[in-house]
């Protein structure tokens, strides 16, 4: 496409936060957007009817009924409620499939505002300048725990071995223009890694970098364990490298054995063959652990599959305002 993105005119950006039982800090941070929205109209960066879009996603708290008060009160406020609780990437897609018809420029932010507010001007200058998608990048993790942090650097050298698009330091702060999203929305996959498929869209894009703060209320509703899972889901969904390292490993472990027989039969022929089973069950637990973990690898392939070609709706909006 050669279109060029208008430059001159203030786009219409909607901003899609997310919520997950964020009762308590959402009013809060939509003030904090609008203001935002507002000293940035005033800029010419963005019109004046640009808009905030909370997904609720599924909350089991008041956020609901904050999301409907705020929109009540604010004509640039709106509201999407998911039935149930579809995870954080579902309900984004879910904020901008239902928004792209009627924004230009479509960011997405966590409703803690941990994600710098005040970059949202650096983003659309970018936009402003022929950007089509730019990703806000987190310059440091101070606000995290060290075991947190070691695990993520670990994470961002073994997913970009695997797959070199991958922005370090990303996470689902971005802004991309309304024919990005639609890009996106062609990409079925049930397994949602979106901070993996918006490099895999191409098209010019830029990096803007900021502090990361702490949550202004609330708790995480990332754990260890989902965050594991995220990282797993990283890794699967977008590359069989696994699966590839299994048949390594195969290889590997065939030269190995071969190794082993030519000694044992060296050995027989030399007069002395080798006695007792602590090498046997060596060898065996050894071929049997790399066997099992090599079945676990390709089950979560096969298990991707499974939930891909169910192919189940990603998200279902209950009311929409
Ligand atoms: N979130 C969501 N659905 C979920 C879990 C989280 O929409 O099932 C939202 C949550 O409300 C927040 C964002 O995703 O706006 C990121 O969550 P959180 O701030 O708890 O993650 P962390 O910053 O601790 O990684
Ligand atoms: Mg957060």
């Amino acid at each position: 496409m050669t279109e060029v993105f208008p430059t001159k005119k203030s786009l219409r950006v909607c901003i899609v936060v997310p919520c997950y039982n964020e009762e308590g800090v959402i009013g809060h941070s939509v003030a904090v957007l609008l203001a935002e929205l507002s000293s940035m109209a005033a800029k010419g960066l963005v019109t004046a009817d640009s808009y905030i879009c909370c997904v609720d996603d599924g909350s089991r708290d008041g956020t609901w009924n904050e999301i409907l008060q705020i929109a009540e009160g604010s004509d640039q406020v709106k509201g999407i409620k998911l039935s149930a609780n579809f995870g954080h990437p579902n309900a984004l897609v879910a904020g901008l499939f239902s928004n792209h018809h009627r924004a230009d420029v479509l960011i997405t932010i966590d409703a803690d505002l941990q994600d710098d507010v005040s970059v949202l001007t650096r983003m659309l200058e970018q936009h402003h300048q022929g950007k089509r998608v730019v990703y806000g990048v987190r310059l440091n993790r101070k606000v995290d725990v060290l075991p947190k942090r070691i695990a993520a650097g670990l994470y961002y050298k073994l997913i970009r071995m695997m797959n070199d698009r991958t922005v370090r330091g990303h996470a689902d702060f971005r802004s991309a223009d309304a024919t990005v999203i639609a890009e996106l929305e062609k990409f079925g996959e049930v397994n949602l890694y979106l901070r993996g498929l918006f490099p895999l869209i191409g098209y010019p894009s830029a990096e803007v970098h900021y502090e990361r703060l702490e949550r202004h209320a609330g708790t995480s509703k990332y754990p260890y364990g989902k965050l594991m899972s995220l990282a797993w889901q990283g890794i699967t969904s977008f590359t069989t490298a696994p699966l590839r390292m299994v048949f390594y490993i195969g290889l590997t472990m065939f030269f190995v054995a071969a190794g082993v027989a030519l000694w044992i039969i060296w050995a027989a022929f030399n007069g002395n063959p080798i006695q007792g089973w602590a090498s046997l069950a060596l060898l065996l637990t050894t071929f049997s652990a790399i066997n099992m973990v090599s079945l676990g690898i390709i089950g979560e392939y096969v298990g991707k599959i499974y939930k891909e070609v169910k192919h189940r709706p990603r998200y279902i909006i209950e009311t929409n305002i």
